[in-house]
């Protein structure tokens, strides 16, 4: 149930029978060469929705300016900063809260997102108002696209890319996916951009000239739909998982 199609009598007898709510979180960003900035929002939406769908729960309309300053020396990218996006992710799941919802799963497509959504979530929780957990669909099917690709990267690499083509294929720029391979950093790994176990970078342009890691000539239409899938599944078991708790097994414990 996509909550901005209906009218408030249909949302009465929803909020009136389920506490659910699911949120996509994305990003409005570069990606490459060959990707669209909606990429992240894109793909949470993509995912919130259908889960939805096969489950019957809320979907919100989709949060696509995130916590992006890191990728700002690309043209187009849209950002707003940490403490203002938590405040915005409060202030929404707040008014969630007021129409009875008391679990929230943020559906997150973009890692610079991750700390301020449980951030955001841990006070609410504390606070006991509600329950929101942050899921991030690649997290769900790591081992799986470990196997599928030699080099995932972190950011534009042949995941997205994969997960794009299957989701909105007309904004793929395919004839660019070697120029993301060549341009971009396709071997990233745990050691990229560290010195003596030090983070030294703070944007994606210090190591990526095109702003994209991995090797996306891997990347195909046919693997996003497999990791979609794969994803989605997981996603539905969450939300049933979530659905199924009691409201009292959901808020923080006592003090000893
Ligand atoms: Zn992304």
């Amino acid at each position: 149930m996509y909550l901005a199609d209906h009218a408030w009598p249909d949302l009465e007898s929803y909020f009136d029978a389920e506490s659910l709510a699911l949120v996509p979180v994305g990003s409005t960003e570069q990606h490459g060469p060959h990707l669209p900035e909606a990429t992240d929002a894109l793909i949470a939406e993509g995912f919130a929705r259908e889960a939805a769908e096969r489950t019957g729960y809320l979907c919100t309309p989709t949060v696509s300016i995130g916590v992006s300053p890191h990728h700002r020396q690309f043209p187009g990218t849209m950002w707003v900063d940490g403490p203002a996006f938590r405040n915005y992710m409060e202030s929404l799941t707040r008014n969630l809260a007021y129409h009875g919802i008391d679990r929230v799963i943020y559906v997150n497509a973009h890692g610079g997102n991750v700390e301020h959504l449980r951030e955001v979530g841990r006070r609410l929780h504390e606070e006991e108002l509600l329950y929101a957990i942050e899921w991030m669909w690649d997290n769900s099917i790591t081992e799986r696209i470990e196997e599928v690709f030699e080099t995932p990267g972190p950011h534009g690499g042949p995941k997205e890319t994969s997960l794009i083509w299957h989701l909105a294929s007309e904004l793929v720029h395919e004839d660019r996916i070697e120029d993301a391979r060549d341009g971009g950093l396709a071997s990233f790994d745990a050691d990229t951009g560290r010195m003596y176990g030090a983070r030294t970078f703070y944007d994606a342009i210090d190591n990526s000239e095109n702003g994209v890691f991995g090797d996306q000539t891997d990347a195909s239409p046919e693997i996003g739909e497999e990791l979609f899938e794969a994803a989605c599944e997981n996603l539905v078991s969450l939300t049933e998982w979530l659905a199924a708790q009691s409201r009292s097994s959901l808020l923080p414990q006592e003090r000893r």
